[in-house]
């Protein structure tokens, strides 16, 4: 496991539910979906009605669980949790809607994993606020419709893409979660410092949040990682010198790239010049699968502006050179 992954692990689930805001106020970052998010409930509180059902999507670990758990209670509602993969037939979801309480909120992480045939319930479910209860088999079968009381549903997608149309028109409301400024990291660090009862310095903070991909989850799990560090050696504070030794130990630099980002950017700019190189030719460079580099290291670097995708393969940007403190060749300088 590598501790840059922003999707979760044993370790981050059983810290998380301590570290999560409860309220909207207390949730830093993301303003616009924050804003507006906010005014939804808001409006909905006043008339006593459900909000439209909402729909979070973004990349791991940048807090849907956590907005969705703050809708229930900014609702003040109670919250049932599932996921796409646990919803593998109709019947699973049937019993799941039949037992809902009016206003109550449900949760679907992953609701680009669910089955069609639970899809099309849910989309009935959400729409007309009733399921058909299937009694008996074969031929026989009957459908008896079944009125649910209003609820909202919170689904959750690192793939909004995959959600068929009909789907994705039922939710009133949907919110795209992107990756964080550092500042609102230092915001999100220094609370769960405080609730994890370690003094913090400002520099160690800082330190931190610049390593951390944009990513809470990763912020959070870097600033365990320092904690460990930094009370092995006596010193019980987040220091910016805790941070450097602890996150240089677990070979995290100082943007965040770890051990395999970087062979990636040695292997294109050593081996090939800088590029461009075909995908799986970069990969045995690096001894992996060319699916790994692809999903696993390829999406930062796109993104930090490392790496560059062309149609003849992958190529090193000047701030890979730069980064590994290489002086590019002339020709790729022009
Ligand atoms: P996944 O897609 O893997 O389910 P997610 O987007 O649902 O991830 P969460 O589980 O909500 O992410 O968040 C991961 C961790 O990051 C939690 O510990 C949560 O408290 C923390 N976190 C996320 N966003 C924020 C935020 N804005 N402020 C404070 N903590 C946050």
């Amino acid at each position: 496991a590598r501790i840059v992954d922003a999707r979760s692990d044993a370790d981050d689930r059983q810290v998380e539910a301590a570290l999560r805001p409860r309220r909207l106020d207390d949730f830093p970052g993301q303003t616009r979906v924050r804003d507006q998010l906010g005014l939804v409930l808001k409006a909905a509180r006043r008339r006593g009605t459900p909000p439209d059902h909402v729909l979070l999507s973004g990349p791991p670990g940048l807090g849907k669980t956590t907005l969705a758990m703050i809708v229930a209670s900014e609702l003040e509602q109670p919250i049932r949790i599932t996921s796409g993969p646990a919803i593998q037939h109709a019947g699973d979801l049937a019993s799941i809607l039949s037992s809902l309480a009016e206003g109550e909120v449900l949760f679907l992480d992953e609701i680009h994993r669910m089955s069609r045939a639970a899809e099309e319930m849910l989309y009935l479910a959400m729409e007309d606020f009733r399921v058909d209860v299937i009694i008996g088999k074969g031929p026989g079968a009957t459908a008896i419709p079944l009125e649910l009381p209003p609820f909202t549903v919170v689904g959750a997608t690192t793939r909004a893409g995959l959600l068929p149309a009909p789907l994705r028109d039922r939710f009133g409301f949907t919110g795209h979660l992107d990756f964080y400024d550092p500042s609102d990291l230092v915001t999100i660090l220094h609370r769960s410092a405080r609730l994890l009862g370690l003094e913090a310095d400002e520099d160690g903070i800082v330190e931190i949040s610049v390593r951390s991909r944009g990513t809470p989850r990763i912020a959070n799990r870097l600033l365990r990682r320092v904690r460990d560090w930094a009370q092995v050696h006596g010193e019980d504070r987040v220091t910016q010198s805790a941070a450097r030794q602890a996150l240089e130990l677990f070979d995290v630099d100082e943007r965040g790239l770890d051990r395999l980002d970087r062979a990636v950017l040695d292997a294109l700019c050593r081996r090939f010049s800088g590029g461009p190189v075909g995908l799986s030719t970069l990969a045995v460079a690096v001894g992996e699968e060319p699916d790994t580099v692809e999903t696993v290291a390829e999406p930062f670097l796109v993104r930090e502006g490392f790496m560059v995708r062309t149609p003849r393969g992958r190529a090193a940007s000047a701030l890979a050179w730069e980064h590994l403190g290489l002086t590019p060749p002339l020709d790729a300088q022009g």
